[in-house]
């Protein structure tokens, strides 16, 4: 089991994951989806934790901003016959070329 002077940990996560090696995780770790909230670090320490508050915060506000992170077809088609029913509109009634003149 004792293979070399070598004590680098296999898991990243672990219970013995310093700060800096977990913020070098953390943009995987938040890529990944997992509970940030379970990473037994955060558990021990309070830095790391705040900033994963801040990150998740941020993240929120950048859902709020961005609502449609993977816009379907359906959209599209929407968006789509929305535009045609407009341009539909503007055909049947005419009001930029022959607006009723106004002489003085
Ligand atoms: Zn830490």
């Amino acid at each position: 089991m004792n293979a070399g002077g070598k004590n680098k940990p296999m898991n990243i996560t672990g219970p013995c994951t310093t700060c800096a090696e977990f913020q070098e995780q953390l943009p995987e770790l938040f890529e990944s989806g997992v509970d940030l909230k379970e990473q037994e670090h955060l558990k021990t320490c309070e830095q790391c934790s705040a900033l994963v508050d801040d990150l998740e915060y941020i993240a929120q506000q950048a859902k709020l901003l961005l609502p449609i992170h993977d816009p379907s077809p359906a959209v599209w088609d929407n968006i789509q016959s929305s535009l045609a029913g407009e341009k539909q509109n503007a055909g049947a009634n005419p009001t930029s070329s022959s607006a009723p003149s106004h002489t003085k």
